[in-house]
């Protein structure tokens, strides 16, 4: 029979994955589900990316290109983190893979050996542990409950630190939770990473942009040069410029460490799309305009959640600093009876009793780390998160 290797033994499929396949199958018996899952912008790629990348494949950019990223596009990149973030990094000091998945991947492949532990602020983006555990490193979770605003504190961070300790892993805005560190709310983190030379500090600015309130996003390499040497800065055109499928991310980080994760690269995908990397080169350099226009669209929806949310006996939804996610307490429904006799005992047994009585597909805090919380992806439209709300805030009504 067959067995699967030690290093992914431990690794289940994606709840987030089950649970959206589970709602199409629902959709597909003809149920109105809704669902509320994908962490994916619904807009379209802006027309000038996708004409880059037509330009691109008629100018026969279709080959091998160089292997973590092309000069063009790197250079792109470089001027992307001097304009936005005041960050200088070299040619030498990026690398651009196969969506900021694989930039993580890369990283941890490059770095961790067997036992190696890897400190993640949980709610975590689930990807994080489970990269972390194919490359055979050990996942440290830290609870960062709402209390907290759902940030690691300077302390938890001490006190997690051991001589093991190879990363830190911090996200802000986070999936799944939203939730934003502003330069004092780093300001303490970074003093004890200046403690510890030993502990390298991944950041992961995916949600940059997509940020409310006049939020100034700010990154650690930016606020601690002394960490520079020591930081890999990842980012990427997916959530941004609504570019989920031509998969590329990127990173700034030391020469010697972008180079081990080229040598990964080098025996996983050879090199990104070379078209993808066209198209990322126009959306890194042309019009920048699209983003405030999409984030303001952004933030109607987030308040419309949220104020639905709160609305609910039961429900405590915290306003997220940024991203498209909101992540709600439901602490309040822990111990109750649904209309068929069945009593509500996790995250988990909540969600799944949203998807049979209001037809909406959420996913449980569980999946990301910390229970008992739901996360709902706001990147569809206002309208059907309205009638998504409305069902759900029927179905806990029904509760008893
Ligand atoms: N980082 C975070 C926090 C994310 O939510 C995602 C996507 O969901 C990614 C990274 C990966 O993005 P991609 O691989 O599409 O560049």
């Amino acid at each position: 029979g067959f067995a699967p290797a030690s290093r992914i033994s431990a690794i289940g499929v994606s709840e987030i994955l089950a649970i959206g396949a589970r709602a199409q199958a629902m959709k597909r018996e003809g149920k109105p589900v809704i669902i509320l899952g994908a962490g994916e912008p619904d807009f379209d790629t802006p027309d000038h990316v996708k004409q880059a990348a037509s330009d691109a494949m008629q100018r026969g950019e279709t080959k091998y290109t160089a292997l973590d990223g092309t000069p063009a596009l790197k250079a792109a990149i470089r001027d992307k983190f001097q304009r936005e973030n005041g960050l200088s990094y070299e040619l030498d000091e990026i690398t651009v893979a196969t969506g900021a998945k694989q930039v993580l991947f890369n990283a941890m492949m490059a770095t961790l050996n067997p036992g190696d532990e890897v400190i993640i602020p949980t709610p975590y983006w689930t990807s994080y542990s489970d990269i972390v555990e194919i490359a055979e490193g050990r996942p440290v979770l830290i609870a960062c409950d709402a209390e907290a605003g759902f940030r690691l504190t300077a302390e938890q961070l001490e006190q997690a630190i051991t001589p093991k300790t190879r990363w830190v892993m911090l996200n802000s805005p986070s999936n799944p939770s939203g939730a934003a560190y502003s330069a004092e709310h780093y300001r303490p983190l970074l003093d004890v990473l200046l403690r510890h030379p030993h502990v390298w500090l991944l950041v992961d600015d995916m949600y940059e942009h997509i940020v409310y309130d006049g939020f100034d996003f700010v990154t650690p390499a930016a606020l601690e040069p002394r960490l520079k040497d020591r930081t890999l800065t990842v980012n990427g055109v997916s959530k941004a410029y609504a570019m989920t499928g031509w998969r590329i991310g990127y990173a700034g980080g030391p020469k010697a460490l972008i180079k081990a994760m080229a040598v990964v690269q080098s025996q996983s995908t050879s090199c990104p799309s070379s078209v993808s990397q066209a198209a990322a080169v126009a959306a890194l350099s042309g019009p920048q305009g699209f983003i405030a226009e999409r984030r303001d669209s952004f933030k109607a929806r987030r308040d419309l959640v949220v104020a639905a949310l709160n609305e609910i006996d039961g429900i405590d939804c915290r306003v997220p600093e940024g991203a498209f996610y909101t992540f709600a307490s439901c602490a309040g429904m822990i111990g109750r009876i649904t209309p068929s006799g069945e009593r509500i005992a996790s995250d988990r047994d909540f969600t799944n009793y949203l998807l049979r009585e209001a037809l909406v597909a959420v996913v449980p805090g569980s999946a990301f780390g910390l229970s008992p919380y739901f996360r709902i992806s706001y990147a569809t439209s206002q309208a059907e998160l309205q009638e998504a709300l409305s069902r759900i805030a029927a179905a806990c009504a029904k509760l008893g």
